[in-house]
C-alpha cells in the first residue's frame, strides 16, 4: 500500500519553518495591538451563500475555486476563501454597530482556494486579515495602507511597491463598464481577440478583462479607458484623499488604474502590495474599500476597508531578501544520564529547571553518553548537564558549559541557580 501524501496544494510547515511563521504572527499582533486592532477568531467554515453573495457569484473565487460540501444536516457549507466577508458577517451578528465605530479588527488562519498549485500559490495558505468598518473615511483606507507597511516595515521588508486604483461605485462603475465594452468591441480584433475566459468575461465581469495576464488580452487593452476617468464626483474626491495622504507615508506608491481585484465587493479603493522576490505570484497583499459587502449579505449599509496578506509569501519575501525572520529557538540544557536511575533523577533536574525558565531536553532514546553529548552539541544545547554514576553518588551534577567547554561539579541544589547565572553572563 502506498503511503497517503498531503492533498496536492497543502504543505506541512515543519520545525526549520514554522518559528519564522511566529515571527511574522507575533509582528502582526504587536502591530494590531499598537493600532487598535482587537483579534477575532473566526469558524473556518460558513454558510456558502456568505460568500456567494458576498463576494459576488461570477467570481473565479466563487464560480471556480470553493471548496464546498453539503454536511449531515443538508446545509451547504464552504470552507473560507476569504475573511472580509466572515469579518462582516460577524459584525453584524454581534451588533458591532453600537460600538464606538470604527471597529477595527484582525485575523489569521487557514483559507482553502481549488486553485492551480505554484510556487506561492497553494490551495490551503495562511492570511492575515486587518478590517476597519463602519466608517465611510478615506483616511481609514490610508490607515489600512500604513498599517500592511509597517508591518513589513517591522518585518524588516523592503522593496515593496503599493499600487492603488479607485474601482468606483454602483453608480459610476456601470458608466465604465459600458465604456470598456464598447471600446474592446470597436478595437481591431475585437471581443474574438480576446482569450477565452475574458470573452466569458465580458458580459459577466469585464473589469477582470483588464487582470488577465494572458500577453494578447493585455495588449489589446493597454489603451483603454481609464477608471479614473469614469469616476463620479464622490468616487474621485475619495480617491484625491486617499493619493494625497499616500504621498505623505513612506512608500513607493504608484497608481494603476489596471488594477481591478478579484472580488467583487470593492468598492472605490483598491490596492495591492508586490514584492519583487515573489516571481510571478508577486503580491504580499491585496485590499480595498467594500461599502456594499453589508448590504450584499443581508445587513444594513457599513461601510468597511481592509485587507489581507498572504503568510507563505510574506515568509517567501523575508527569505528572498536575507533579513532577520526571527530566531530559532534553543535549548539552553541537554540532560545526559547514565543509567535508569539516573534517567529518573533527570526528569526531577529538567522539571526543577523549566520552572525557572530554561529550555531543557534530555534522552528518551537511552543513546550512550558518548551519542547523548553529541546530540546536545547538534541541537546547539547551551549547557550540558551530566547525570553519571559519580553523580549519582555523590548527589552532584556534572555541568559543562557547550561554548566555552569548561565543566564542573554543582552540588544538585544549585544546578538551576548556577545555570541562570551562567546565561545571563553568557547574554552580556
Ligand atoms: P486576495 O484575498 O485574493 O485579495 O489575496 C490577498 C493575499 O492573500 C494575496 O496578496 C496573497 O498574498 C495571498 N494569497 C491569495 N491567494 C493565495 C494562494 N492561493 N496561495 C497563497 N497566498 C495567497
Amino acid at each position: 500500500m502506498e503511503v497517503i501524501k498531503a492533498p496536492r496544494g497543502t504543505r506541512d510547515v515543519l520545525g526549520d519553518e514554522s518559528w519564522k511563521w511566529a515571527h511574522v504572527l507575533d509582528v502582526c499582533r504587536k502591530t494590531a495591538d499598537d493600532f487598535g486592532y482587537s483579534e477575532v477568531l473566526l469558524p473556518i467554515f460558513e454558510h456558502t451563500e456568505l460568500f456567494s453573495r458576498g463576494i459576488g457569484d461570477t467570481t473565479d473565487v466563487v464560480e471556480k475555486e470553493m471548496y464546498t460540501f453539503i454536511d449531515r444536516g443538508d446545509r451547504s457549507i464552504t470552507l473560507r476563501p476569504e475573511l472580509t466577508a466572515s469579518m462582516v458577517r460577524s459584525y453584524l451578528e454581534h451588533e458591532m454597530r453600537r460600538m464606538p465605530q470604527p471597529v477595527k479588527l484582525w485575523s489569521a488562519g487557514p483559507m482553502f482556494r481549488y486553485e492551480r498549485p505554484q510556487k506561492g500559490r497553494y490551495r490551503q495558505f495562511w492570511q492575515i486579515d486587518f478590517e476597519i468598518l463602519g466608517v465611510s473615511n478615506p483616511m481609514s483606507d490610508l490607515e489600512t495602507i500604513d498599517t500592511s507597511m509597517e508591518i513589513y516595515r517591522r518585518l524588516g521588508l523592503t522593496n515593496l511597491q503599493v499600487l492603488t486604483n479607485s474601482v468606483g461605485c454602483p453608480k459610476c462603475r456601470p458608466v465604465y463598464r459600458e465604456a470598456l465594452k464598447s471600446f474592446i468591441s470597436s478595437s481591431p480584433g475585437g471581443l474574438g481577440g480576446l482569450c477565452e475566459t475574458c470573452q466569458g468575461r465580458f458580459d459577466r465581469n469585464p473589469l477582470r478583462i483588464l487582470d488577465c495576464k494572458i500577453p494578447r488580452c493585455k495588449e489589446l487593452t493597454e489603451s483603454a479607458p481609464s477608471m479614473i476617468d469614469s469616476l463620479c464626483d464622490e468616487c474621485r474626491e475619495h480617491f484625491d484623499s486617499v493619493t494625497r495622504g499616500l504621498s505623505r507615508i513612506d512608500a513607493d506608491v504608484r497608481i494603476d488604474n489596471r488594477l481591478v481585484r478579484g472580488l467583487d465587493y470593492y468598492t472605490k479603493t483598491a490596492y495591492e502590495i508586490l514584492a519583487g522576490e515573489l516571481g510571478s505570484q508577486n503580491a504580499v497583499c491585496g485590499g480595498g474599500r467594500y461599502d456594499n459587502l453589508s448590504e450584499a449579505i443581508g445587513g444594513p449599509h457599513v461601510p468597511g476597508v481592509g485587507f489581507a496578506s498572504g503568510i507563505e509569501r510574506i515568509v517567501l519575501t523575508l527569505e528572498g531578501q536575507g533579513v532577520y525572520i526571527g530566531k530559532k529557538p534553543e535549548i539552553d540544557v541537554y540532560i545526559v544520564t547514565a543509567s535508569v536511575d539516573a534517567a529518573i533523577e533527570a526528569s526531577a533536574l529538567a522539571h526543577e529547571l523549566r520552572s525557572v525558565g530554561l529550555a531543557v531536553d534530555l534522552d528518551y532514546a537511552r543513546r550512550a553518553m558518548k551519542a547523548q553529548m553529541k546530540h546536545a552539541s547538534s541541537i546547539g544545547a547551551s549547557f550540558v548537564c551530566i547525570i553519571g554514576g559519580d553523580e549519582m553518588a555523590s548527589g552532584a551534577i556534572g555541568v559543562k558549559n557547550m561554548k566555552s567547554g569548561e565543566q564542573m561539579s554543582v552540588p544538585r541544589s544549585e544546578t538551576a541557580a548556577r545555570i541562570a547565572s551562567w546565561g545571563e553572563e553568557m547574554v552580556k
